[in-house]
């Protein structure tokens, strides 16, 4: 089912910054938007009746680790900072993460996002170790082609380790020489990045963090190649203020100017959380079109603090929504990770410093942009049909005097239908290559799994 019409639609959002509504109806034509407005059936034309929802682009999720998908309230890293969970959550489970492992995370954190909206997920997946007898991009491009949904693989990697990680009962470090790291991203480009602008896979270069997992000499070369082959850049930057401390001792500089120098910024780069940067570098991400994945929650939950979204907005900087890992962030769902971006900046710094149609475009138009996907993430004319229809059903839906902010404002985004270009992923609330009751049972097999290999070589 590509070509359909979708009627009464009585609350729609094109997903653009100036929070343009729309009405009527919206014609789906092999894949793509072909008309909005006034439009009658024409025969034959197969109907989806948009009462009781609301209409807007699919949601692009920027930042996620499907694979802490089952890390979800580790009891070590459940009141830990940033640099104590990494070791005590991510980095003290990853040997124990098998191909079958991945497979059902993967399935826990794409169900999560689909039915909250999203119809395009990145996921940064930075535990590319040697040691796996599995290929991660493998499982997680499979399964992403199970859901239908519109997926880049942000591959990571580390040349080195993080000096600061000291815990004795962690498993040893991991790491790729550079010239593997590379030749592993090029092989892996060759079968998934696909560069057109109606793409399902692509690929970026994602080492874990540029600061801690290169060296600085790798930097450039690790851009060049990345831009040889029409790869985008993507990491972790300046989510809490280590990284701060660490640039500016061991090189003298803030991490956004040290890397700017090392051509590691501009259009095609993105970074997640950026928590810490000052307003010379958020000038600077402005002037280059560098983008910034928001992961609010995770931020929450780890205590590092608020990016300044709403000032990079405010300048004409690109921002997109991300819900990072489950590892770090157990409310890893779009509608979550809206609500916390709509009131967060509120709490701190008033009501003016975000409103809830920018939250929405921050998720679509915006995420779209961060990914450098030219054709989702607006509703119009020629564009992907990637659509979301948000179900009104659930009592915090009922007495809004304005409906088509509710999955934004209410905390909890629903999904009754939505599409990837134009075939449909979430039908009537539901998954329909999923049996729900399997994975469950199956994530918590794999979760106790988990928890008991752990248990056993600490000892
Ligand atoms: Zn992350």
């Amino acid at each position: 089912m590509t070509d359909f019409l979708i009627t009464n639609i009585a609350h729609g959002l094109v997903g653009d910054a100036a929070g343009t509504r729309f009405s009527g109806a919206l014609r789906v034509r092999d894949g793509l938007v072909a008309e909005i407005g006034d439009l009658a059936r024409e025969p034959g034309e197969r109907v989806l009746d948009a009462r009781g929802t609301v209409v807007t682009p699919g949601l692009v999720n920027t930042h996620h680790h499907l694979f802490q998908s089952l890390l979800k309230a580790v009891p070590d890293g459940i009141n830990a900072g940033l640099d104590t969970w990494l070791q005590k959550c991510p980095y003290a489970f990853w040997p124990f993460i098998d191909a079958e492992t991945l497979r059902v995370s993967a399935q826990v954190g794409l169900a999560e996002v689909l039915l909250s909206g999203a119809t395009t997920v990145c996921d940064h997946h930075y535990l590319f170790a040697p040691q796996y007898d599995y290929d991660p991009a493998e499982v997680l491009f499979d399964e992403a082609a199970k859901f239908g949904i519109r997926f880049l693989l942000a591959r990571g990697g580390n040349t080195k380790g993080r000096e600061y990680f000291d815990d004795p009962s962690l498993p040893p470090a991991f790491f790729e020489p550079a010239a593997a790291f590379l030749a592993s991203v090029k092989d892996a480009a060759r079968r998934w990045h696909d560069p057109s602008d109606l793409a399902m896979t692509r690929m970026a270069l994602a080492p874990t963090t540029p600061i801690f997992n290169l060296d600085p000499h790798e930097l450039p070369l690790f851009a060049d190649a990345a831009r040889d082959i029409g790869l985008r850049l993507h990491s972790h930057l300046s989510e809490n203020q280590t990284y701060v401390d660490y640039t500016l001792r061991e090189y003298g500089q803030r991490p956004v100017p040290w890397l700017a120098e090392r051509g590691w910024t501009g259009p095609d780069v993105w970074f997640a959380h950026l928590v810490e940067i000052d307003a010379a570098e958020q000038a600077h991400l402005v002037e280059t079109g560098t983008a910034m994945a928001h992961c609010t929650q995770a931020n929450a939950r780890l205590g590092s603090g608020i990016a300044p979204a709403d000032l990079l907005h405010a300048q004409g900087g690109i921002v997109s929504i991300g819900v990072d890992g489950a590892g770090a962030n157990e409310a890893a769902d779009m509608g979550a990770a809206m609500y916390s971006a709509f009131a967060t900046h509120r709490a701190t710094k008033g009501v003016n410093s975000t409103r809830a149609e920018t939250v929405l475009h921050w998720a679509t138009q915006g995420g779209a942009r961060t990914l450098g996907f030219d054709r989702i993430g607006t509703l119009e004319v020629g564009k992907a049909a990637d659509i979301a229809l948000f179900d009104l059903s659930h009592p915090r839906n009922f007495g809004l005097h304005d409906p088509a902010l509710a999955p934004v404002i209410t905390g909890a985004a629903q999904v009754r239908d939505s599409f990837v270009g134009g075939k449909p992923v979430v039908v009537d609330g539901r998954l329909p290559s999923l049996d729900l009751a399997e994975l469950r049972a199956e994530a918590e097999e794999k979760t106790a799994r988990l928890i008991a290999l752990r248990a056993g070589a600490v000892g």
